[in-house]
């Protein structure tokens, strides 16, 4: 939709939760919609917009802030989860509504609050101020309708049954639920941060989901006899996807800086397919015995490999691992990850299953071997086995540890096994089917776009 000269710009604030993995896609989203002729303001908290790199705010996309009460150092300073999430309420409400006001004095009113699902609050506000409302959710729709049946109290926690049953999703054990909801009194403030993103769902505009249609079509169409349940992704960069937006260079931001030419300049002398790329996401802490399988099933896989371990993970690598493996491998603090998946040298993808990784690896078409640790990546790594057929789960031992012998069997599996002939094929169907979606008259586009025209008209 071509933006009409004069025409009225309808004003969006895109309010995100501050961490990485949530950040990018209201930024990307927001993106489309900027496109569409939308002003979108990208509302972070004071403390992240000091961490975001100057080159990753596009020119277009407005940036401003209100305050999680914890300005110093953010989350680090909160004494638990739970204060933090309730300070953030308090503090945010407030700095939501005052800097509402500032920009309804100079001249800039907003027309519609997109918020992150983990701050409903924002929905609160925005009502309060007689604005549009719309829930962004940055995890699948399998995921969160889950959340929602243990909202509704149809599914009851602690978990009694071992087969679970939803509308919308195939026989589920008790494993592949969220840990939160099979494991709910380690983390209670997350359990009801997760479950809390329902309680004022009825209220709002529109229900954005970073998902695409094509992928979780029937658990989709449930959800939306709920909710104005509109799919809008994979928000995925354009230039890695339908190359439509051209101020895309700067496509993301990043809390750990990037080792961009060591790995580039490393792949780009490896044959096609012929590298393992291992990563665990921004957060992901594991135990040492799990890092030190998880070497080892690299070293026997005898591939050569490209490995993100965070600076505070890199004591749990196996004593001279990184200099015993030099000649096949390369380890790295934090790697471009959209680049190094669109690299044509990489074959496999060893990772956590967060949910924006296995977004990007459906997007690039790369295969997937999943460990999951916590969190809603459980979910995504038995949907990626066993209903997308993008990749393999390696079993775990009794103590929850997946294998050297486990690992190294999935990774040769799909390099080089049979299964991986399939699965490979199906990475390319997904990766079109997700190009397909965000490109002009596919499923997302078309749902942004009916949310530009109505937003327009309202
Ligand atoms: N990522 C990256 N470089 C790395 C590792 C990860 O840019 O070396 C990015 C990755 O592309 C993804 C995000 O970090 O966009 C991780 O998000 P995800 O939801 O997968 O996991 P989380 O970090 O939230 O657990």
């Amino acid at each position: 939709m071509e933006l009409e000269k004069n025409a009225y710009r309808a004003h969006c604030l895109a309010l995100t939760y501050p961490v990485q993995g949530h950040i990018n896609p209201l930024l990307e989203f927001s993106k489309r919609l900027e496109h569409k002729g939308v002003k979108v303001t990208l509302v972070t908290t004071h403390f992240i917009s000091k961490t975001i790199h100057k080159e990753a705010a596009t020119s277009s996309i407005a940036l401003e802030t209100i305050s999680d009460g914890y300005d110093e150092d953010g989350r680090a300073q909160a004494e638990s989860i739970k204060a933090y999430l309730e300070r953030f309420r308090r503090v945010g409400s407030q700095t939501l509504a005052e800097l509402l006001e500032k920009l309804s004095t100079s001249g800039c009113p907003v027309d519609c609050i997109v918020y992150d699902t983990y701050l409903p609050w924002a929905l609160d506000v925005a009502k309060k101020f007689g604005l549009l409302g719309a829930a962004f959710f940055t995890q699948s729709c399998v995921v969160n309708n889950i959340y929602n049946h243990v909202h509704k109290g149809v599914l009851k926690v602690p978990l009694s049954e071992t087969e679970i049953l939803l509308p919308g999703l195939p026989p589920l054990e008790s494993q592949d639920m969220p840990s939160f909801i099979y494991d709910s009194v380690s983390y209670p403030a997350l359990f009801d941060m997760f479950v809390g993103q329902f309680t004022n769902l009825g209220q709002a505009d529109w229900v954005f989901v970073n998902t695409f249609y094509e992928l979780e079509q029937e658990v989709v169409d449930w959800m939306a006899k709920l909710w104005p349940l509109r799919t809008i992704g994979p928000t995925i960069p354009s230039m890695f996807l339908d190359k439509r937006l051209e101020d895309d260079k700067n496509y993301g931001f990043d809390i750990f800086k990037p080792n961009t030419d060591t790995c580039m300049k490393w792949l780009n002398g490896r044959p096609k397919g012929s590298v393992v790329y291992v990563s665990f996401g921004s957060l992901v802490a594991f135990e040492v015995e799990q890092m030190e399988e998880i070497a080892w099933g690299l070293r026997m896989s005898n591939r050569c490999f490209l490995w993100v371990v965070r600076e505070a993970e890199e004591e749990k690598l196996p004593k001279n691992f990184v200099e015993e493996t030099s000649e096949k491998g390369l380890v790295v603090r934090w790697c471009p990850q959209l680049e190094v998946l669109a690299h044509e040298a990489v074959g496999c993808f060893v990772t956590h299953c967060g949910w924006n990784s296995t977004l990007e690896a459906f997007s690039l078409g790369v295969p997937m071997v999943g460990v999951p640790y916590w969190s809603d990546q459980k979910t995504n790594a038995k949907y990626i086995m066993d209903v997308w057929k993008m990749g393999l789960k390696p079993p775990t031992d009794e103590n929850g540890i997946v294998r050297r012998e486990a690992a190294e069997h999935c990774i040769r599996e799909i390099m080089e096994g049979e299964r991986g002939k399939e699965i490979k094929q199906n990475a390319f169907k997904w990766r079109k089917l997700a190009k397909e979606a965000v490109d002009e008259g596919g499923s997302s586009d078309k749902n942004i776009e009916e949310f530009v025209a109505k937003l327009v008209h309202s």
